[in-house]
């Protein structure tokens, strides 16, 4: 397919798309989600682009931890089923809806996953990320794990759709929304030069974590976590890591690695344990970001004189806003995506995508629409 600059003028008056609307199938596969452990590789109706909307032909799609957890426990009552899961994508805009502006057909872009409605009073605070109206590829509209995906006009009026510079890989763009959160995260936990952080977690959550607070000024990071095989990979990041037991007493370990109390916790696990054992490290003055969603019971102890006298603060860091959002995209391209080991899967191998991620045994899945040798 060749690509060429849209006209904003013609564009307005028409939809769009390269070589005609017919260079486009009426069909395409897609990975749909109907419920615990029901994903269908079906194939459905392209979407297609109404006014101020954007359809991209998707090129490749991460499989999140946030993906693999609503297929193994259910989805919650946000999930608007059946739903294209995938939240992850970069694509190639193939198609502008009429009144679409500044979106080059032929580009290639990504999206936010959350897209804010610009009217609420979180929306209004700056904190669209807290957006009360939120629309979420994968959970509430179609996502990017099929071969095409819609991009609504609300996503390009907010900003979160992001025409990519040529440079940006495509493996490098697909980490936009785990960087974003983490450097959100990191802020919130008020990172700086010179900060001693703990990150609970060894995921590719933890490693941009990892990444991200020695890109911040952080003089220590020791990352914690049971996987031998991705704590080295972290450790392959610059940052030390701690293989810890979750039966054991996780803080007494840590403290005895890192021999001061940190500045920052970072709890990045489902787990409500990991975020009392961050609360217990903390020292006073510092701050603990409860960064992951808790499966089970959510509820955690903590020790309100401890809270009181030693003046610890305990906040929450729930996705990112668009603006942060962008701010990953630019960096990513400095981060060496090389250390995120992904493994490429066809649509068509999409249960093996999961079931990879689910048991771990791929640091980071990720479906490929591209040939794959
Ligand atoms: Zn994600
Ligand atoms: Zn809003």
């Amino acid at each position: 397919m060749t690509s060429r600059r849209s006209d904003p003028i013609a564009t307005a008056a028409a939809t769009t798309t390269p070589g005609g609307p017919a260079a486009l199938p009426d069909t395409m596969l897609a990975a749909v989600l109907y419920g615990r452990a029901d994903l269908r590789l079906e194939e459905r109706p392209r979407p297609t682009a109404g006014p101020g909307e954007v359809v991209l032909r998707v090129r490749r799609c991460g499989i999140c931890g946030s993906d693999v957890r609503t297929y193994a426990r259910g989805p919650s009552a946000r999930y608007a089923l059946p739903v294209v899961l995938g939240h992850e994508f970069v694509g190639q805009v193939v198609e502008l809806g009429p009144g679409v502006e500044g979106v080059p057909l032929g580009a290639r872009a990504t999206a936010a996953p959350a897209i804010p409605c610009g009217r609420c009073a979180a929306c209004r605070r700056g904190e669209d990320n807290l957006c009360q109206n939120l629309l979420d590829f994968g959970i509430n509209i179609d996502g990017g794990l099929a071969e095409y995906v819609r991009i609504p006009a609300r996503s390009i009026r907010a900003g979160a759709l992001v025409v990519l510079p040529d440079q940006l890989s495509d493996a490098a763009a697909i980490l936009g929304e785990p960087i974003g959160c983490c450097l959100r995260g990191l802020r919130r936990g008020a990172v700086r030069a010179g900060s001693t952080v703990v990150v609970i977690g060894d995921g590719p959550i933890g490693l941009t974590h990892a990444i991200l607070a020695q890109e911040m000024g952080a003089r220590r990071v020791l990352c914690v976590g049971h996987n031998p095989a991705r704590l080295e990979t972290i450790a392959r990041a610059g940052a030390a890591t701690l293989a810890v037991e979750a039966t054991s007493d996780p803080a007494g370990a840590i403290l005895a690695v890192l021999g001061q109390q940190p500045d920052t916790v970072v709890a990045a696990v489902p787990d409500p344990r990991a975020l009392e054992t961050a609360v217990r490290l903390i020292r006073d003055g510092g701050s603990v970001v409860a960064f992951g969603g808790l499966a089970g019971d959510p509820s955690i102890t903590i020790d309100g004189n401890r809270l009181h006298y030693g003046e610890w603060t305990l906040l929450g860091s729930f996705n990112c806003t668009t603006a942060e959002f962008r701010e990953a995209i630019d960096l990513a391209g400095r981060l060496d995506v090389g250390l995120f080991e992904a493994t490429l899967y066809p649509l068509t191998r999409i249960s093996d995508a999961f079931e990879a991620a689910r048991t771990r045994a791929t640091l980071k899945a990720v479906v490929s629409m591209e040939p794959t040798a």
